[in-house]
């Protein structure tokens, strides 16, 4: 035999019940050094758990450092003073073009007055609000950019103007006088006359006053209007984009020579043309 047979020593568990005795034999040395097992035991579970906790902090400390670096990082990248300024400038700019739009009468195109110049962007801009200020711009420029591809800048034909906005004295009969409702522009029949924005032509007509005359829809509340022509090229219902011909200039209708009478009308109110004409 290799090994020496182990000491053993028997133990008889005697059940008070009705089962019959069970006997155990387990090594002399175990009954012996019992405390020492038992330590050792417990010695290595505590060791067990702490080296998994251990695991598991280094685990999560370096997550979490490496969030914190990766916020460090990004935060170094932006430049609050850059933006601050950029967002300032583009506040400034709304409010000049808020300026320009309200010169023109033109108040309900007016951007939201509780953000930017108008309402104050923060002296200290959150860098967690940067986004929320972005879209705020983004949205308010693309309404400010789709209003002014609406309005009927500029001329629609390049003439002398002949007579105002507002009263004046009847071409017809000198001494009454007559509120006149657009502006006339002198020029040579069959010259091109060209709308001042993109729309949609509402009219295309023949009166007694107007002669031959168009209107064209540019927003919901603005149209333009183009009188006395000797003839008309577009029909009810056409898009026509900013610059195209509408019409040729003419003698038609209550007029007095050959001119152009082109009218701007805001909210069915006409208004005075000559600040669109950006002279
Ligand atoms: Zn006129």
């Amino acid at each position: 035999m290799l090994f020496k047979e182990i000491d053993k020593t028997t133990i008889i568990l005697a059940n008070c019940g009705k089962s019959r005795p069970r006997v155990r034999r387990v090594p002399t040395f175990l009954l012996r050094t019992w405390q020492r097992w038992v330590g050792l035991f417990f010695f290595v579970l505590v060791a067990l758990i702490a080296t998994l906790c251990l695991i598991v902090y280094q685990n999560t400390s370096r997550d979490y450092q490496a969030r914190l670096d990766r916020a460090n990082y990004i935060r170094s990248k932006i430049d609050v003073e850059q933006i601050q300024s950029s967002f300032m400038a583009i506040d400034s700019g709304l409010y000049q073009l808020n300026s320009f739009l309200n010169e023109r009468g033109l108040s309900h195109f007016q951007i939201d007055e509780n953000m930017g110049n108008l309402g104050g962007i923060p002296e200290d801009i959150d860098v967690t609000e940067v986004a929320s200020v972005g879209v705020f711009f983004e949205k308010e420029l693309t309404s400010l950019l789709s209003d002014l591809k609406s309005l009927p800048l500029g001329k629609p034909y390049d003439g002398d103007i002949t007579s105002k906005f507002g009263w004046r004295r009847n071409p017809f009969n000198r001494r009454i006088g007559e509120n006149h409702a657009g502006i006339d522009f002198k020029g040579a029949i069959g010259d091109t006359i060209c709308t001042t924005a993109s729309g949609l032509v509402t009219e295309s007509n023949y009166n007694s006053g107007y002669g031959n005359f168009v209107v064209v829809q540019h927003s919901d509340t603005l149209q333009t209007l183009y009188a006395h022509l000797s003839r008309r090229l577009v029909k009810v219902g056409d898009k026509v984009d900013t610059g195209q011909p509408i019409g040729l200039l003419g003698n038609t209708g209550r007029s007095k020579g050959a001119h152009l009478h082109y009218e701007v009308i805001h909210n069915c109110r006409k208004i005075n043309p000559e600040p669109f004409l950006l002279q």
